[in-house]
């Protein structure tokens, strides 16, 4: 299944133990005759205990330590440059093992951080106001390289106030369905893995429908839409992705979503002046989502260079809001962190070049 391979030049081509779900691992040992209940003890030393070295997993025998240790890494990220904001915001930029980069954010909350991470290599999605749509889609980032964000995160940083973890980095999770689920299985497992609660995780799409339905039969973790206009001709234009599942088809999707009870679905609605903040705007929105069990995140546009939208003013703004409280919504204004660092939705690019010095 796995090739062995040497290391070379001091870099590692061996597979990244984490990208193997459980079921795999078990058949890699079943192959050379090695009981299943050393994946449990396997993984955690690799989520739990964390080590980064075959060597350390003291419950292992010798020769599976090494048999392991010939076959497989156990890879970190390197953290090519970490940037913090005056509000405490930290913004990672990661280099994978194929000089690619990714960024996650860690967001300070009052009592708990918030850690949002990407699921792919830049974006295929095209959305006209995003800036990591700018730079194209580059690949799918594996379930490995997602659970690294996480684990190497609360390695470094905080490591037991990270509650909540959002996929609002770079890239489309559903497109990268496979990855996603395995990695969200393992982020979850409270036995073995890295035992967050499904209820603190949020997946959010730019509304691939069919993939909603499965990421619903398949997980138990929350679901936000980003929802951006409430009518199609805008929404075409906002989000190329609107021209293959309409709005119909989306808010259909929305609806058959098998939502556990107490739970809703999020929609984010990202604010450009003039484009489609106006009363009208709020009152078609408030009417698309009041048969839903639906909350909203407004978020107003942040700005970056050569950007062609602009931020509606705060009046604006909180006057959006109103209309859909009055029509009894539940309405967050999502303040926007981290954005001096462009850590903010839709800031993130990874193509910042890093001083030596910046990095650790
Ligand atoms: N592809 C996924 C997740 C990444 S984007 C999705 O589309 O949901 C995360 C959120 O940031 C989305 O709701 C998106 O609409 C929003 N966003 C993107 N660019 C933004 C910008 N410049 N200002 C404010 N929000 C933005």
């Amino acid at each position: 299944m796995f090739q062995c391979c040497q290391e070379k030049n001091g870099l590692t081509d061996k597979p990244d133990i984490k990208d193997l779900t459980q079921d795999r691992l078990a058949a890699w040992l079943e192959e050379r005759g090695i009981e299943r209940y050393r994946v449990q003890q396997i993984f955690k030393w690799i989520y739990i205990r964390q080590v980064d070295r075959f060597q350390e997993m003291t419950d292992l025998g010798k020769d599976l330590r090494d048999r392991l240790a010939s076959c497989f890494s156990i890879r970190r990220l390197t953290v090519q440059k970490l940037q913090t904001a005056e509000d405490g915001t930290r913004k990672f930029l990661f280099r994978l093992a194929d000089g690619a980069h990714v960024e996650s954010v860690l967001i300070p909350e009052r009592d708990h951080e918030t850690l949002c991470i990407s699921s792919q290599v830049g974006c295929a999605m095209g959305c006209a106001f995003c800036l990591t749509a700018r730079g194209g889609f580059i690949r799918n980032l594996t379930a490995g390289e997602i659970l690294s964000q996480v684990r190497d995160v609360c390695r470094t940083a905080s490591k037991n106030r990270i509650t909540n973890i959002v996929f609002m980095g770079m890239g489309e999770p559903l497109a990268n369905y496979d990855h996603l689920v395995y990695a969200l299985e393992i982020l979850t497992d409270s036995d073995c893995g890295l035992k967050f609660s499904n209820r603190k995780i949020t997946v959010s799409t730019a509304g691939l429908a069919p993939k909603m339905a499965d990421l619903g039969r398949d997980t138990r973790v929350n679901l936000a839409v980003s929802l951006n206009a409430t009518q199609n001709p805008t929404r075409d234009l906002l989000m190329p992705i609107n021209r293959r599942f309409p709005l119909e088809a989306l808010l259909d999707a929305c609806h058959h979503y098998p939502l556990p009870p107490t739970r809703r679905i999020t929609f984010e609605y990202v604010l450009l002046a003039d484009i489609n903040d106006t009363p009208e705007d709020a009152r078609r929105l408030s009417k698309l989502l009041s048969p839903l069990k639906a909350k909203v995140n407004l978020i107003p546009f942040n700005e970056f260079e050569g950007a062609a939208f602009r931020r509606p003013r705060q009046e604006r703004v909180l006057g959006f809001q109103k209309i859909l409280i009055e029509k009894n919504l539940t309405v967050m204004i999502r303040e926007s962190k981290g954005t001096e660092i462009s850590a903010a939705c839709g800031q993130l690019s990874a193509n910042a070049l890093p001083r030596q010095e910046d990095c650790f």
